[in-house]
């Protein structure tokens, strides 16, 4: 990645991460939820999406890279099961 872009990237995560909980963000399914119900927000299309449309329909399956992860237990869990089937394998 070019230094431009990371800076770029800084910017509109400062920018996203700004959001209280409660506020209502437009999703990729064209529909809006609160803040805080979502998981990662896709720069390319502007929109951020769920748990549910990140491993559904998100951009993640369409093979678009422009994702930036929000805070949430999404993650936290996603780590977590894909650690514990490492260990069992
Ligand atoms: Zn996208």
């Amino acid at each position: 990645m070019v230094r431009e872009e990371k800076e770029v990237l800084e910017i509109i995560k400062k920018k996203i991460t700004k959001h209280e909980s409660f506020d209502i963000v437009p999703t990729l399914c064209g529909t809006t939820t609160y803040y805080k119900r979502t998981c990662s927000y896709c720069y390319r299309h502007h929109k951020f999406m769920t748990p549910k449309q990140v491993s559904t329909k998100g951009c993640l399956g369409k093979q678009c890279h422009h994702i930036i992860r929000l805070e949430h237990q999404y993650w936290i869990e996603r780590a977590l099961k894909k650690e514990s089937k490492k260990n069992k394998a």
